[in-house]
């Protein structure tokens, strides 16, 4: 991309007008960083491929939760893992570190527990794209406050992931459908003719993108949102346990490795790389979307040398 920019300036400069005229670049003033996000923000909301992962993903998840319904010997473990137990028999005593060594174990099913399947919500069920353009075109960066306004104003904007509808309605009809997200349960400042439930924006939401009406409180309680069941930042471990020791939980599917395990969070991209290598459930109970925009992927730490070792240096070098 860059090469092509420079020939087309030196085309210009030569008086080439005879060239064919490249797209004309976005107008609006990018930063580097900006414009990575931008590549990420074309291929999941504006590209034929990114729509076609999604429905991918939907179809696949609808295939294994049939599949393991119709299964005459049915689950006896949910996918979540089970913290406590990989704590003990690494005997870790909370060590972290510890706990990425431990062979994964998961939650068991109560008996007769309802099978249910958990799905993280922006990005995975909810497209931004107000807040996403608005990022773009303005350069506005992330903060909280904005999102919450974002949160306050979008939900009758929202879009639904491609293939999310579908699934969602033909799931309901097998399991139990529960989000997990890291959506606000409160607003940090409260605004006056808010709701009294902040949530109720992204109920509105979900709904608005025909997702279907969700419950934030009550025995049907299918909407959890951060900080609830006392998970922490961004962790949801504490609500996938507590999820788990309702119901069988047979699949997830969020669009970070942190929507499957709290494990994933903080760590260095190899190391991610490492864990997320190391689980067995990658299209056997955890899908994953594809999000090129924010988040771990492409947040963690990391540079040249985390992605190209030295094995996939090319040119090799000159034999002396
Ligand atoms: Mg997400």
């Amino acid at each position: 991309m860059r090469f092509r920019s420079h020939l087309r300036l030196a085309f210009l400069v030569l008086g080439m007008s005879v060239v064919p005229a490249a797209a004309a670049p976005p107008s609006w003033n990018q930063t580097d960083k900006s414009r990575e996000a931008w590549q990420g923000v074309q291929f999941v909301y504006g590209s034929g491929e990114g729509l076609a992962i999604s429905r991918q993903a939907f179809a696949a998840i609808e295939t294994f939760v049939d599949a393991e319904i119709k299964n005459k010997h049915k689950p006896l473990r949910s996918v979540v893992l089970d913290i406590s137990a990989m704590d003990k028999a690494g005997n870790c005593g909370g060590d972290g570190d510890c706990l990425l060594r431990v062979k994964p174990i998961t939650t068991p099913c109560m008996p007769n527990a309802k099978p249910a399947v958990v799905f993280d919500a922006d990005e995975t069920l909810l497209l931004n794209l107000g807040a996403e353009y608005d990022s773009v075109v303005q350069g506005h960066p992330y903060s909280a406050p904005w999102w919450e306004q974002w949160e306050r104003e979008g939900s009758g904007i929202v879009k639904a992931v491609p293939g999310a509808p579908e699934a969602l309605s033909t799931l309901r009809g097998k399991v139990k459908v529960i989000v997990i997200s890291n959506r606000d349960a409160k607003p940090t400042a409260p605004v006056a003719g808010d709701p009294v439930d902040f949530a109720d924006y992204t109920i509105a939401a979900l709904k608005n993108a025909n997702l279907g009406t969700f419950k934030h409180s009550g025995a049907d309680q299918d909407l959890f949102l951060q900080g609830e069941f006392g998970d922490k930042a961004n962790g949801k471990d504490a609500r996938r346990k507590h999820v788990a020791s309702e119901y069988c939980v047979i699949a997830m599917m969020g669009d970070q490795l942190g929507d499957f395990a709290d494990q994933f969070i903080g760590l260095k991209a190899p190391r991610r790389r490492e864990l997320a290598d190391s689980m067995p459930f990658w299209g056997r109970g955890w899908f994953l979307l594809p999000n090129p925009i924010y988040g771990s992927a492409i947040a963690s730490p990391g540079d040249v040398d985390d992605v190209f070792d030295s094995s996939a240096h090319w040119p090799l070098p000159s034999p002396k």
